[in-house]
């Protein structure tokens, strides 16, 4: 899959804990959560990036118990927690989290569901980064739909 360079997610080791503590509840299931946090445009030689950086990590209880899918369509409590989070720390939402039982690629569904987001004309979905979550390793990939086309982005754990 193609690297795109100009996008990169930094994840801390607080936020990385709490996305580890909800895959193992969910376990054997997938698990899934809403990262909140800022976008932050930087320039790096004359070259521009987007950083993303997780400042909160909601899991989410999966309103489907499956081993090759997850559901997030608790629309109250999704209402909810994008108020809080906007109203109260002035995040936005900034990516879209789950696990797999082995591996961290995109599913079919989950490039489906991705092009559905970021075509869907809510601007709250649109350039979403998808952090997909080993559960064998605890290991994390990240994945944008962007310009129309599916690419890997670069996933940085930081203290
Ligand atoms: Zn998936």
């Amino acid at each position: 899959m193609k690297i795109q360079n100009d996008f990169k997610i930094l994840i801390k080791t607080q936020i990385y804990n709490k996305m580890v503590n909800c895959v193992n509840k969910a376990s054997p299931n997938e698990a899934c959560g809403l990262v909140f946090g800022e976008i932050k445009e930087v320039e790096e030689n004359g070259d521009f990036q987007y950083h993303y950086l997780p400042k909160k990590f909601n899991c989410i209880e999966s309103s489907r118990k499956s081993t090759v899918a997850f559901l997030m369509n608790n629309i109250e409590e999704l209402n909810a927690l994008f108020y809080e989070a906007f109203s109260k720390y002035n995040l936005r939402l900034i990516s879209i989290f789950h696990s797999h039982p082995g591996g961290n690629y995109p599913s079919g569904v989950d490039v489906d569901n991705m092009k559905y987001l970021d075509n869907c004309g809510n601007k709250a979905f649109k350039n979403q980064i998808w952090t997909i979550m080993d559960a064998t390793n605890n290991e994390i990939n990240g994945f944008i739909y962007f310009n129309n086309e599916l690419v890997q982005i670069d996933v940085r754990l930081e203290n």
